[in-house]
């Protein structure tokens, strides 16, 4: 795939403890297992488009600790040209201390860590890689005015812009979303954004359509099992979803986007990126874990011939 993408997010490690039952306070208990993954919505969706094939350049902020040595290397493994991950002195790198017990039910916390240092200055510094891309992709675990500058810079310089919109603050301004061109929210971030009901695709489709209004060209929104749905000004279409035994939906978003992003990079029409999107998160949710169940391009080649 000749794509090249750019992604202005953040990088996480999932801390991922399966315990009995959650110790009460002053209590300590053992747990009988503990696994460490590589996440961070930015992260993962450069993850996605580098399996696919795409040119990835990432653009974030590590802390000085072992996580920033995982990340980079787990970066460097993928290919992923990790040169504007700045490293941050005295910070921790952001991290997810998620429990899972043995029902499946998940606690999780989320400490951004050196995500939150990810500064308009580091777009700047990343400029002359940043202008290589064809697609920039962004997502809401880094402050938001980093998010609003790099959406500007991208618009200034021709840059096509996907943001999605995850996790959902409810602060985000959607007058700063002007030359958007693909907002992809799921059906939650899309309610708590607009103010609508997004539960049906019906309802989901009448709220997008409430975003266009604010400038941005093109809505998806995802819709888990029941696939997706693009809104635009010529068009509402459900992406049909592909049916698979499921296992572990955690990353399926992150699936998506990336994909979407390497199609459509790479010159594959609208429509058809969305198609092969769905495949490839319908994929993914047959596998355990965020980017262990990402799919190399050779295996998405096999599961949809
Ligand atoms: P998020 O992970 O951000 O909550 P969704 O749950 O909407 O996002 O999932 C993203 C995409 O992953 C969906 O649009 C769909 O294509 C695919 N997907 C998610 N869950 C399933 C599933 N159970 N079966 C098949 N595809 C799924």
């Amino acid at each position: 795939m000749n794509a090249r993408i750019g992604v202005i997010g953040s990088c996480m490690v999932d801390l991922v403890t399966t315990i009995r039952r959650m110790p009460d306070a002053g209590e300590t208990l053992e747990a009988p297992r503990f696994a460490l993954g590589h996440g961070g919505k930015g992260a993962n969706q450069a993850v996605a488009a580098a399996r696919l094939g795409a040119a990835v350049t990432m653009v974030g902020c590590v802390g000085d600790d072992l996580f920033a040595d995982g990340t980079l290397g787990n970066f460097a493994h993928l290919d992923i040209d990790a040169g504007h991950v700045r490293r941050v002195p005295g910070m921790t790198s952001g991290v997810a201390p998620i429990f899972v017990d043995e029902n499946g039910e998940n606690r999780i916390l989320i400490v951004k860590g050196a995500n939150a240092d990810l500064a308009p200055s580091d777009v700047d510094a990343a400029a002359p890689a940043l202008l290589t891309c064809d697609l920039i992709l962004l997502q809401l675990e880094i402050p938001l005015d980093t998010v609003y500058y790099a959406i500007d810079w991208a618009r200034r310089h021709g840059r096509r812009i996907i943001l999605n919109p995850a996790p959902a603050v409810p602060d985000l301004a959607l007058d700063r979303l002007v030359g958007v061109d693909f907002f992809m929210p799921n059906q939650t971030e899309l309610a708590i954004l607009t103010g609508h009901r997004a539960d049906t695709p019906e309802d989901a489709a009448a709220a997008a359509r409430h975003l266009l209004a604010h400038g941005i060209s093109t809505v998806v929104v995802t819709l888990g099992a029941h696939g997706a749905l693009l809104v635009n000004a010529e068009q509402t279409r459900l992406i049909p979803p592909v049916h698979v035994a499921v296992r572990d939906t955690t990353g399926a978003g992150d699936a998506f986007i990336g994909a979407f992003a390497a199609h459509y990079a790479s010159g594959t029409p609208l429509v058809e990126s969305l198609t092969r999107a769905a495949r490839y998160a319908a994929m993914s949710v047959t596998a355990e874990g965020t980017q262990t169940s990402f799919p190399t391009y050779e295996a998405f080649v096999e599961f949809c011939a």
